[in-house]
Formats: C-alpha cells, structure tokens, sequence
C-alpha cells in the first residue's frame, strides 16, 4: 500500500525533514502573457490561484540563504529541526533566466541543513537545458519536481485557463523520469464540470504511469477570494446563494470519501504526500469546512487508515 510521506522520509532518512517554504523569484507564464490560447494571452494564471501563486506561505524573494534562516527559525521555535526539504511552492519554479536558476539552486543544493531540493513548476517550463540543469543538481541532492497537473481531462483544464493540455504533462513526465528525477504530481478534486468519477480518472491514470509516479498531492478544490474561479462561483450562485451551473462544492464527507477511494487506487511505490488543501484562510470562501484542519485530517486518517 501507499504510504504517507512523514514515513517515506522517516524510513529513507531515519529522521524527520522538515519542509521550508521558499521564494524562487520565478513569475508564471500563465500570469504573463506568454500562453497564449485561441489568440487570447493568458494573464489572469489559473482561476483556481491566487495572487501568491499558490505559495502564500514562502516569503517574497530576497537572499535565499536569509530565507533558509528565517525559515529554520520559525521551526526551530516549535521542534529541534535539522533537516529540511527546501520546497520553492510558488508561481513556477523553473521559469525565468537559466543562470540566476542554477546559481540559486545550486546554492541550496550545497547547505548541509538541506536534505531535498523540491521545486513546484508547469510540464511547459521544463525544458532540455532546464532538465539537465535539474539532472546536475539531482546528482548532488535529490531533486523533486511538483507538477499542477489537477485534472487530465483537457475540457476541465481549458475551463480553469491551466494553458497546456495532457500531452505536454505526459512529455515532461517522460524526459524527468529518464533523468532520474522523482515527480510529484498535483491533483484537485472538485473543479467544476468534474464527477467523483472523472477524479478517479484522473488518479487512475496516474497509477497506470510508467515508470511509477513517485508521490501525489490531492486537495479539494478551494475558492479563494481575488480568483477567477471565485468571480465564477459568485456567478453561478442563485439569489438564495444555492449552486447552479457545473459547480458542486463537496461536503467533508464527500471530499474524504473520495480521497479513500484515489488512495485504493495507487501504487504502492507513491508517496501521497498530502490530502488536503492547505490554502490561505484569510481568502478562503469555500468550502468552509476546510478551515477546521483538524477534523478534516482526523476524518482523512480514519477512512485511509486501513489503505496507507
Ligand atoms: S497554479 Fe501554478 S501555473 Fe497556474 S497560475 Fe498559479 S502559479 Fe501559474
């Protein structure tokens, strides 16, 4: 069975790692206009992200070993941390000048205090000289790139303006695994227009991925202020404020049920490294069940505890 990532790491490393929330300095083609889908650039990123390029949490780019300290304090503060995946979350991690890449990267790679080089980006910025450049640096570090895949159904996809369709995830997937390098692969269940059903498309097509993808982060679709997506859901509300259109935001017992059953479905090679949205809460706007951490974990770990 699949296991969690506190124990993937715990068994590979023997310690826990804890994980950094970092600042590449990296934009988004999705935000800048180079995509450019039936002759219209797309600007406005993803309707699904905020602002902060779904990182909110990494500071804003300055010195990267000054991000590290501050970093490692914040945690310091609450465990004896050592040991820590150097996660670069926000906006696309591999996008922008291929020097300034390998000199940050590389600098992270050379701390002792760092154990993993995690790098969030899209399948459309992974070029060959990036993906030797990644190559290099998986040499001296493991090197895992996380992919916003979300959905492999390209109706959903060409809905919520992620700009590229599946064979360009299904090219990038093929070239990373032929250099050795591990793959997260991002996945939201509930994008409007989506069954539980086209969810658990998604996550067996994952499965039946060759070579095995190496770990999986599946969260509930949240609506957060600022968003397309929110301008959307606004939109399809009734005056009663009750759902129309192709949205359906999922009960608790919903979402939880169908992560039990994606869980069922992967290999016991992937490592689902999380199972649940961790959004800002000060733009969430649904589903507000979410914002209770706590239970939607207790609840998770119930339904999956015979599966992981
Ligand atoms: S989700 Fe990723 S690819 Fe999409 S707009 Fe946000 S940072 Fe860009």
């Amino acid at each position: 069975m699949p296991q969690r990532l506190s124990a993937y790491l715990q068994n590979k490393y023997g310690k826990k790692i804890y994980r950094l929330s970092l600042a590449s300095g990296c934009t988004c083609p999705n935000r800048d206009g180079s995509i450019v889908i039936d002759g219209r650039p797309l600007t406005q990123g993803c309707s699904f992200c905020s602002e902060g390029g779904s990182g909110e949490f990494a500071s804003d780019f300055v010195d990267i070993d000054r991000q590290i300290e501050d970093a490692k304090k914040v945690i310091a503060a609450k465990t004896n941390a050592r040991s820590f995946i150097a996660y670069f979350q926000s906006y696309t991690g591999t996008y922008g000048d291929l020097t300034r890449l390998r000199e940050l990267y590389t600098r992270v790679t050379e701390r002792d205090d760092i154990e993993i080089l995690s790098i969030g980006t899209r399948p459309d910025c992974l070029g060959d000289e990036v993906t030797a450049l990644l190559k290099e640096l998986n040499a001296k570090k493991p090197v895992w790139i996380e992919l916003g895949l979300q959905t492999i159904h390209d109706a959903t996809a060409r809905r919520v303006d992620r700009g590229y369709d599946l064979p360009v995830f299904e090219n990038a997937y093929r070239r990373l695994k032929e250099a050795g390098i591990a793959v997260i692969t991002h996945v939201i269940f509930g994008l409007p227009g989506e069954s539980g059903e086209d969810c658990l498309d998604t996550i067996r097509y994952l499965s039946a991925l060759q070579p095995t993808l190496d770990g999986i982060k599946i969260q509930n679709l949240q609506i957060l202020k600022g968003t397309g997506m929110y301008r959307e859901y606004c939109e399809s509300l009734d005056s009663n404020g009750a759902e129309r259109g192709d949205f359906h935001i999922m009960s608790m017992e919903e979402y939880t049920d169908l992560v039990a059953e994606a869980i069922a479905l992967l290999p016991k090679e992937t490592v689902v490294h999380r199972m649940t949205g961790d959004g800002p809460r000060w733009l969430l706007v649904e589903p507000k069940w979410s914002l209770d951490k706590k239970r939607v974990l207790n609840m998770l770990t119930a339904k999956t505890r015979d599966l992981l």
